[in-house]
């Protein structure tokens, strides 16, 4: 098992149920492994920043072909490795998460709370972070995004 950090692994920022079931290849190249790697790292700050409390990763890259699957946004960050999808029960609820993160200096890019679980998409190399701040709401046809924290 290759370790990104201390507690991130690339099997778990590469995991998918989707994949698994409809055999896509999720298999990331040099450069996305780096990108997982600068994900891990902010998930680190966001691990210490929660007091230390596991985070546990839903998805972190897809495939292009994977995130089609999986309905994700055309241009999503998770195309590119820079974000990942978690949650950290022994902390909180997604919208306490969000909370603290967004009271930190983490240097995210954009951090949307998803309902069940929070987005964190870090900026690429050389890019200064956004820190974007969105909801979604799940609506019958199409998800729709508004600013701040609900
Ligand atoms: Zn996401």
């Amino acid at each position: 098992m290759t370790r990104l950090t201390d507690h991130f692994s690339l099997d778990e920022l590469t995991q998918s149920e989707t994949a698994a079931r409809r055999r896509i290849d999720n298999t990331p190249s040099p450069a996305i492994i780096e990108n997982l790697t600068r994900t891990a790292q902010t998930l680190e700050q966001v691990r210490a920043l929660l007091g230390s409390r596991p985070v546990l990763v839903s998805s972190g890259y897809r495939s292009p072909a994977l995130n089609a699957a999986v309905g994700g946004a055309a241009n999503s960050a998770h195309m590119t490795g820079l974000a990942g999808d978690f949650i950290c029960p022994g902390f909180g609820s997604p919208l306490e998460i969000c909370r603290k993160i967004a009271a930190s200096n983490i240097g995210f890019q954009q951090m949307i709370l998803e309902g069940t679980w929070v987005h964190l998409a870090i900026p690429a190399t050389g890019e200064k972070p956004a820190r974007q701040i969105l909801t979604a709401n799940f609506g019958p046809g199409a998800t729709t995004y508004a600013n701040g924290l609900a």
